[in-house]
């Protein structure tokens, strides 16, 4: 089954961008950005290569954002723990080891044949999720750049999800966004580049809309961000109206960027001298 983003998102789209054989678009009241139609060759290769090869998650991330969730649920042997887009299953490997039960989700077949081999709960069939018994705990690390629609996704992994159960989701957001990649330049358009660009408020937007509570939201300078929220939003949901997202041109996103990097880099800095300075006094 495959829905286009504009059929369920029952706002206003308008065409932003039309490029060799990609068409942009943009919800004029989410600010969600999607491509209109699979990107053939490009979609392919990126499939194949990027994700046959893919290596095990990074364990200490995964640990630094467990520990983060601790904060509000302890008893992680009660709770059942899903992986949506799971990967090699490297952090479903770790979280065994804490939660009661664990499973997942990842479409590559030779990933899912990885997952398999390790005797873990992986489904390969998306459309399997709507059948799934309800979990405590969906967990997300970086798939929402791949999915093809990311509206009938979200809901549908909201929906697995117990009354009270918690979503973590780390990611990236696009509110620096390159322009070449929605067909503005001539450049050649990256392989790697997502079916959907997500924008801080278009995240918190859905979360809320789908009766999330947003207990804990981070965004990075390097464009990443870490949301754990729980379904238990008891507020009615209040249409709030999102800026109108500005295209930049290319010098000032590039200009953009590199200050933000140059934020980051400080950052580590400092942390790291901090920590210097802890562990010397
Ligand atoms: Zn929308």
């Amino acid at each position: 089954m495959k829905k286009e983003n504009d059929q369920i998102c029952s706002y206003k789209h308008r065409v932003l961008s039309i490029s060799s054989k990609i068409t942009w678009k943009i919800c004029e009241q989410c600010q969600l950005i999607y491509s209109s139609q699979k990107k053939d060759e490009a979609y392919a290769k990126n499939e194949r290569e990027h994700f046959d090869n893919f290596t095990p998650g990074n364990k200490y991330e995964f640990y630094s954002i467990i520990n983060r969730f601790k904060k509000y649920s302890s008893k992680f042997d009660e709770l059942t723990f899903f992986d949506f887009g799971c990967g090699a299953g490297g952090e479903l490997l770790e979280a065994k080891k804490k939660f009661h039960k664990v499973s997942g989700f990842v479409p590559n077949k030779k990933l899912h044949e990885r997952c398999i081999s390790m005797s873990l709960d992986v489904k390969n069939n998306f459309d399997d999720l709507h059948g799934l018994e309800k979990i405590d705990v969906c967990f997300a690390r970086n798939p929402f750049r791949y999915v093809d629609s990311f509206l009938l996704t979200i809901k549908t992994l909201i929906n697995i999800i117990k009354q009270d159960g918690f979503f973590i989701w780390r990611d990236k957001y696009f509110d620096w966004h390159p322009k070449p990649n929605l067909g503005f330049t001539k450049r050649e358009i990256s392989q790697s580049q997502t079916e959907t660009y997500l924008f801080k408020d278009t995240i918190i937007f859905h979360l809320e809309k789908l009766g999330m509570k947003v207990l804990y939201k981070k965004f990075y300078y390097d464009d990443s961000f870490l949301i754990i929220a729980q379904k238990n939003n008891q507020k009615k949901f209040e249409y709030k109206k999102i800026s109108n997202l500005i295209i930049l041109d290319e010098n000032t996103i590039e200009f953009i960027h590199l200050i933000r990097k140059f934020m980051n880099n400080l950052k580590v800095i400092i942390s790291n001298l901090f920590y210097f300075l802890k562990a010397k006094f």
